[in-house]
C-alpha cells in the first residue's frame, strides 16, 4: 500500500483537540485546529482529575519535556477515594494503592492538574498550528475525498479528515449525526472552591484535604470534594522543566500556573428537589440555597460552602449524549465531548476525550505510512470510540443516579452496603471493581 500525505482539519482546540495536534504533530501528519475562542479565553479554571487513561493518552502524545511539565505542574495524587455520610463518617475508602494501581509508573497514575496549566501545556509548541478565533459554521465533504471546513469569518479550510473536537454542544454533530442529540439529566449541580490555606487546612480534617470523597446523605443530595494541592511551587515547577523546555524551544514560563491550592466541591441533586429555581439567582443566592438543604450536615461540610471562594460558585445542569447506533465511517469523525459527553460524575469526561485522541493518532500515523485505507481506519476508530465513550457515558450515569436516588431503601441500603465492604476485603474488590471498569482500558489497545 502506497503512503499519501495527510491534512487533518482539527474543529475545536479543547483538551481533545489539542491533544490530538500534539500526537500528529509528533508523528510528523500534518495539522491546523479551528478554535473560536481568542487564545486568552478558556472555560472554567477548575482542577480537573486525570486518571490511568488520560495519563497514558497524554504520555503518548506529548513530548518527553510536555510530559514532564505536565507530572511538575500536577497535584499530589489523591490518597484513595472515600464514601462519606453527611456526617463525615466513612463509609468505605477505596484506598491509595487502588487510586495507583499498585504501580509506580508514571503514566499509569491519577493526576490532579489545573485546567489552566494543562491547556498551557497542550498548546505549547503549536503556534504554528492552532488558529483562533475561527468559529466553525458547516462542511462539504467533496466527490474527490477531501472535506472543506466553512468558518463565520468567510474563510475556509480544506482536507482529508475532518475532526469535531468542538465539545458537548458540537455543530460538526448536529450536522453529521442530527439522531444524536444532547439531553437533560434533570439533575443541576453547584460547584465552588475553598482555597487551602493556613487558616482553612487548620479546621479541615485530613480526609478532606487528601483524597476524593463522594459524600452520600440521607436526602437525595450527593457533594463530591477534591482536593487541588500541588507537589511543587510554580516556582519548584518551573525550575523542574527550565532547561529542558528552554532547549526544546518553548517558554517554560507558561508550562506551570500560578492557581492557589484549594478544595474543589460540588453539589448536586434532581432539578426538583431544590426549593427554588437556581438560575435566577446570584452566588451568594446560590450558595444560600444549599446551606439551607444542608441545614442538619456536619458543620465542616457547611462552613465548605459557607466560605467558598464567591467568584468560585458555577451553576451547572447536567447533560448527556444519547447513545445512537453505530454510523458508516467517513472523512467525517469525532471524538471527546462532542460525541460522548456526560456528566462530570466520576472525572471520566476529559480522559475520555484524551484516549480518543491518542486512538486516533494511531491510526492516522497507519494511514500515513500506507498500512490502512483512510475510511476502514476511521471505522476501526469509531468502533472503538463508541465502545469506550459510550460505556463511560454509562458510567458517569450510573454512578450520578446511585448518588442521588430518591429511593430512600436504596440510599440506606448504599450506606448498608459500603459498611459491610469496609469489613469484608471480597465485596470491597467489587466496589473496587465497578468504579476502577471505566478507567481500566489502555488507549494503544483501542486498534489492535
Ligand atoms: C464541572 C466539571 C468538572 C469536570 N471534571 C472532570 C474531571 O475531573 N476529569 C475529566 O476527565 N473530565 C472532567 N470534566 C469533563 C471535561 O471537562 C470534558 O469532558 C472535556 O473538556 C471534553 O474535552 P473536549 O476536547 O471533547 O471538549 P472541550 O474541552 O469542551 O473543548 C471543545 C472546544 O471546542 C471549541 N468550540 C466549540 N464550538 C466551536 C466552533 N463552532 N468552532 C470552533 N471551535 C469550537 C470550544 O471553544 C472548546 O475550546 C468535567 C466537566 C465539568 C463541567
Amino acid at each position: 500500500m502506497s503512503s499519501s500525505r495527510l491534512h487533518i482539519i482539527v474543529i475545536g482546540g479543547g483538551i481533545g483537540g489539542l491533544c490530538l495536534a500534539q500526537g500528529l504533530k509528533a508523528a510528523g501528519i500534518s495539522v491546523t485546529v479551528y478554535e473560536r475562542n481568542p487564545s486568552t479565553v478558556w472555560p472554567e479554571g477548575y482542577r480537573i482529575h486525570i486518571n490511568p487513561v488520560g495519563s497514558q493518552a497524554l504520555h503518548a502524545c506529548l513530548s518527553p519535556v510536555l510530559w514532564e511539565a505536565f507530572i511538575a505542574s500536577a497535584g499530589k495524587p489523591p490518597a484513595g477515594l472515600g464514601f462519606l455520610t453527611e456526617q463525615l463518617e466513612d463509609l468505605l475508602v477505596i484506598a491509595e494503592e487502588f487510586m495507583l494501581r499498585r504501580t509506580s509508573r508514571a503514566f499509569d497514575a491519577h493526576y490532579p492538574v489545573s485546567r489552566i496549566a494543562l491547556r498551557h501545556l497542550l498548546l505549547a509548541g503549536l503556534e504554528e498550528i492552532v488558529c483562533f478565533e475561527k468559529t466553525f459554521e458547516r462542511y462539504e465533504q467533496t466527490p474527490d475525498g477531501k472535506v472543506t471546513a466553512f468558518f463565520a469569518d468567510g474563510t475556509q479550510a480544506r482536507g482529508d479528515v475532518l475532526v469535531a473536537a468542538d465539545g458537548a454542544n458540537s455543530r460538526v454533530r448536529q450536522h453529521y449525526l442530527p439522531q444524536a442529540p444532547r439531553v437533560e439529566t434533570g439533575v443541576v449541580g453547584v460547584g465552588g472552591r475553598l482555597l487551602l490555606t493556613e487558616q482553612t487546612r487548620a479546621w479541615l480534617p485530613q480526609q478532606l484535604t487528601l483524597r476524593m470523597n463522594l459524600i452520600m446523605a440521607l436526602d437525595p443530595y450527593c457533594l463530591f470534594t477534591a482536593p487541588f494541592d500541588r507537589t511543587h511551587t510554580s516556582a519548584e515547577a518551573q525550575g523542574l522543566v527550565r532547561e529542558r523546555a528552554k532547549a526544546a524551544r518553548l517558554n517554560p514560563d507558561l508550562l506551570v500556573d500560578e492557581t492557589q491550592d484549594y478544595l474543589l466541591w460540588g453539589f448536586f441533586t434532581h432539578r426538583q428537589s431544590y426549593p427554588v429555581d437556581l438560575q435566577p439567582l446570584d452566588e451568594p443566592g446560590r450558595l444560600a440555597v444549599v446551606g439551607q438543604m444542608t441545614e442538619r450536615w456536619h458543620p465542616v461540610l457547611r462552613r465548605i460552602f459557607a466560605e467558598a471562594d464567591p467568584g468560585s460558585i458555577s451553576l451547572n445542569p447536567l447533560k448527556t449524549s444519547t447513545l445512537i447506533a453505530p454510523w458508516e465511517g467517513t472523512n467525517v469523525t469525532l471524538m471527546g465531548d462532542a460525541i460522548h459527553n456526560m456528566p462530570p460524575v466520576g472525572g471520566l469526561g476529559g480522559n475520555m476525550a484524551l484516549r480518543d485522541a491518542a486512538s486516533l493518532v494511531q491510526v492516522l500515523i497507519a494511514v500515513q505510512s500506507g498500512t490502512m485505507p483512510l475510511l476502514s481506519a476511521i471505522s476501526t476508530y469509531e468502533a472503538e470510540m463508541r465502545t469506550s465513550g459510550f460505556a463511560a457515558v454509562r458510567a458517569a450515569l450510573g454512578y450520578m443516579q446511585q448518588a442521588i436516588t430518591t429511593n430512600r431503601f436504596a440510599r440506606v441500603g448504599s450506606r448498608a452496603w459500603f459498611r459491610l465492604c469496609r469489613a469484608m476485603p471480597a465485596c470491597k474488590q467489587m466496589v473496587e471493581d465497578r468504579w476502577a471498569q471505566p478507567m481500566r482500558s489502555q488507549p494503544d489497545k483501542a486498534i489492535q
